[in-house]
């Protein structure tokens, strides 16, 4: 990994401390995770050879709730990545009020060569390694880059295996609504960017209807993105991939793009597009962009290019600490990670608490309740960095430190 992401947990920690005047025992305690487990995956290939990879399972926080949070599997995965994500799993489950700490995990490893026989093995030992960790009252999973609904049904069903044979539909979250899962997950995420965008345009006096979008990755959370904002009345007019990039400043089709990505897995080539580098995505002119790839993207360098107003970060981590000031200067709103893209954990928790009533909500309450949720949280959000008279990702963070140190100073220090 290029870019450091604990430090920059670290440094956004450390500036909120400053902001809430957060009593130094808590600060010390919120710095270092609370529990880090790293294991040994070994994993018979189709080739008869045994692989072994590395995973973790990170624990930050728990004191609001179990441990929330996905597993990742992709090459460049460290520990320092996974306990950076999983501080910000405290952050943002704190940001949404929900009743979470924070949590992550993965798996080192390159599921793109992978057969889905070698994966349904890789999942399942890794499931079978980090479990002293995981249940419904300890640590919830949910799925995360590389991983999908059908991985979380694996995970589900190694840990059912182990205690018994039934359902344990409580244990993790993104599942197929066949074994548990929660009506509209799938795009609880790209939902709730829209409607921080939609805040944030409403606050800072945009039309979203008419205005330009351009957003980086078109997987899980950028592809139900371009249709949505599309829907909304935008033009998305560039988007990219890990395979390049695509810019058409009449709006893209997000239908004919997508059926062109099922057919050649990448949005390079579209033809109903101008092909674009990847480098000059962030020059396209818009006055939305959705990072929605991965950590790091936008550095101070990309900071300074950025031909947009509003910035509503889909992806975590993707904008470095040398950005923010950079962005701060130049007037463009940033709608923090920990707030933009907790539609997702919020449809998780939703999940959670279904599969502990034994009772499935509708899609209109699903939907409903999470509008709600974003709603309040990004009210909060703002109303903090007017009081304080900082950006949206420090009012974040120290909205989310007061409220996890209120519950660390609420329960007290055992023993
Ligand atoms: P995904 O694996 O489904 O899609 C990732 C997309 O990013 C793909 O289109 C890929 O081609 C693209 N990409 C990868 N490297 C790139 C590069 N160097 N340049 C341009 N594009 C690149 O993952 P996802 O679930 O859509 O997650 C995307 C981001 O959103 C991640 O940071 C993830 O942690 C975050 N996130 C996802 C969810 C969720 O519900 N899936 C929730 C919260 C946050």
């Amino acid at each position: 990994m290029s870019y450091d992401a604990w430090s920059a947990v670290l440094e956004r920690l450390d500036d909120a401390a400053k902001l809430t005047d957060l009593d130094p025992d808590i600060h010390r305690m919120l710095r270092t995770p609370r529990r880090v487990l790293e294991v040994a995956v070994p994993v018979r290939m189709d080739d008869g050879r045994v692989e072994v990879f590395t995973g973790w399972r990170v624990h930050h926080d728990t004191t609001r709730g179990p441990g929330k949070g996905g597993i990742r599997f992709h090459p460049d995965l460290d520990v320092h990545e996974v306990t950076a994500l999983a501080a910000d799993m405290t952050f943002k489950t704190a940001v949404a009020n929900l009743p979470f700490g924070g949590a992550k995990g993965g798996v080192r490893c390159d599921p793109t060569v992978m057969s889905l026989g070698e994966l349904e093995r890789l999942t399942r030992r890794y499931a079978l390694e980090v479990s002293p960790l995981l249940g419904p009252e300890r640590d919830v999973p949910a799925p995360d880059v590389n991983t999908d609904g059908r991985v979380m049904a694996w995970l589900m069903d190694t840990l059912a295996m182990m205690r018994g044979g039934e359902l344990l539909a409580g244990t993790v979250t993104g599942k197929p609504l066949s074994v548990g899962g929660t009506r509209a997950h799938a795009g609880a995420t790209s939902s709730g960017v829209v409607m921080c965008a939609r805040a944030a345009f409403a606050a800072i006096g945009l039309p979203l209807a008419g205005s330009r979008a351009v957003i980086q990755g078109f997987g899980k959370v950028g592809g139900p993105l371009a249709f949505l904002l599309s829907s909304a009345g935008m033009r998305v007019v560039a988007v990219s991939d890990i395979g390049g990039a695509v810019c058409n400043v009449g709006g893209l089709d997000p239908s004919a793009l997508s059926d062109h990505v099922s057919r050649t897995g990448t949005v390079a080539g579209f033809e109903r597009a101008d092909p674009l580098d990847p480098d000059d995505l962030w020059r396209v002119e818009s006055e939305l962009v959705v990072p929605a790839a991965l950590s790091g993207a936008i550095d101070g360098r990309v900071a300074e290019d950025l031909a947009t107003k509003v910035v509503v970060e889909a992806a975590n981590g993707p904008t470095t600490p040398d950005a923010d000031p950079v962005l701060d200067r130049r007037g463009i709103v940033v709608v923090p990670d920990i707030l933009a893209n907790a539609g997702g954990v919020t449809a998780s928790y939703f999940e959670w608490a279904q599969d502990r009533q034994g009772f499935a909500w509708e899609e209109d309450t699903v939907a409903i309740r999470l509008r709600s949720f974003m709603d309040t949280a990004f009210t909060s959000v703002w109303a903090k960095a007017d009081t304080l008279q900082v950006s949206l990702r420090r009012a974040a963070f120290a909205l989310a430190v007061e409220r996890v140190a209120d519950a660390i100073s609420a329960r007290g220090l055992f023993p």
